[in-house]
């Protein structure tokens, strides 16, 4: 089984062979993860995105899926952008936040990755709360069938931790 650990921190400054990104389906860039991943990663990480948008994906990457660009300067080997789902007060569909983190996993496994960070997907500018959002992934994570070795949640604030530690419970919190 795949083992959970948590990190307070900004993920751009993880060593794991892949970062997941949270993006848009643009791939173009934005703001939060997305911001820091493409500032600290460098021009590659855009031009490989582009590259993207011109061959496989002409529409833009839809919600709930994922794909692997180099990671450029980063200390990560890869990065998989994936598309979290905006969260809507009228009713969200949880099943594509959990597919996030199941499609990034078949693709960090495609990658031969066996250590992958992931930050709070959607839990940011797409408005899913915390809570929520953290047991969604708690559960893909661990219900999912990957040879991923280590999922590092990575998360930006003491809170996010906090949220993250109480879903994992007591025996895998370090
Ligand atoms: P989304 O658009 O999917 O909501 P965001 O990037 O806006 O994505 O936010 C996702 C989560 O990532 C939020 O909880 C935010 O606080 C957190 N976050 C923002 N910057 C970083 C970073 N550099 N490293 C890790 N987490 C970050």
């Amino acid at each position: 089984m795949v083992r959970i650990t948590l990190v307070q921190g900004d993920i751009t400054a993880e060593k794991a062979d892949a970062v997941v990104n949270a993006a848009n389906s643009s791939l173009l860039g934005g703001g939060g993860v997305d911001g820091a991943i493409h500032r600290r990663g460098g021009p590659e990480i855009l031009a490989a995105c582009e590259d993207l948008r011109r061959s496989h994906y002409g529409k833009g990457l839809p919600t709930g899926r994922a794909v692997a660009t180099t990671a450029g300067r980063l200390p990560a080997e890869h990065v998989i952008h994936t598309v979290g789902p905006v969260y809507q007060v009228s009713g969200s569909d949880p099943s594509l936040l959990a597919s996030c983190y199941r499609e990034s996993l078949r693709v960090a496994d495609e990658l031969g990755a066996r250590t992958v960070a992931f930050p709070a997907i959607s839990t940011g500018a797409y408005g899913w709360p915390m809570e929520d959002a953290a047991r969604i992934a708690v559960e893909a994570v661990r219900g999912a069938e990957t040879s991923v070795e280590e999922v590092r949640f990575v998360l930006y604030d003491e809170q996010a931790y906090q949220v993250f530690a109480e879903q994992l419970g007591p025996s895998e919190a370090e």
